[in-house]
């Protein structure tokens, strides 16, 4: 195969479909089963799925204390399982220590609960520099901590994969848990947010 330069390259939407493609014809994958696994992802494992999470530890402080125990066991517990989310360990942010999560290799992330990654997760840049200066990366995502909290960067990887449970906002206290879910959002659990009060 010739060498290629940047320039020369395809988008990645016609890349990857020419990858797929490939492996198609060689019978490496099949493609219903292809189609069927992305539109799970698209469709009914993401996000939500975390909330659901959160919102229960909120409102239960036994499920809580397991959570942070065992988070695949507790996570499964609500029925949510399945690839890159074998070993899911759930941090607690607080006044005083704020956890962040990355994966400066690649992009290791806890599917079953948060879906698939968005795309500045996966950049280079939040990568690298979430690690060096995270208190400036938040800043810059919006979310500026006061200087007395600690910044904790969890670098995920195929061992581990991190979800924040984020502090409930306060004045959310008589919400039932179906509310308290609908506020978790992905940036709080993985740490670049804070949930907000409706
Ligand atoms: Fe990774």
């Amino acid at each position: 195969m010739s060498e290629t330069t940047p320039a020369d390259r395809l988008p990645i939407e016609l890349r990857t479909e020419a990858l797929e493609q490939l492996l198609t014809e060689r019978g490496l994958v099949d493609p219903s089963v292809m189609d069927k696994f992305i539109q799970t992802y698209e469709t009914s494992v993401g996000p939500m799925n975390g909330a659901k999470v959160i919102a229960k530890a909120w409102t239960d402080p036994d499920y809580r204390e397991r959570l942070l125990a065992d988070g695949t066991a507790a996570i499964a517990e609500l029925g949510f399982k399945g690839p890159q989310g074998e070993h899911i360990v759930v941090v607690e942010n607080t006044p005083q220590r704020h956890n962040v999560i990355v994966c400066t290799l690649c992009s290791c992330y806890p599917w079953p609960v948060l879906g698939l990654p968005p795309s500045w997760y996966k950049d280079p840049a939040y990568r690298a520099r979430v690690v060096r200066e995270p208190r400036v990366v938040l800043a810059e995502m919006g979310l500026e901590l006061p200087a007395d909290t600690e910044i904790v960067v969890r670098d995920s990887s195929s061992e581990v994969r991190w979800l924040v449970l984020p502090e409930q906002p306060a004045g959310t206290e008589d919400l039932s848990e179906q509310e308290l879910a609908g506020l978790v959002t992905r940036d709080a659990m993985v740490g670049v947010a804070k949930v907000k009060a409706p």
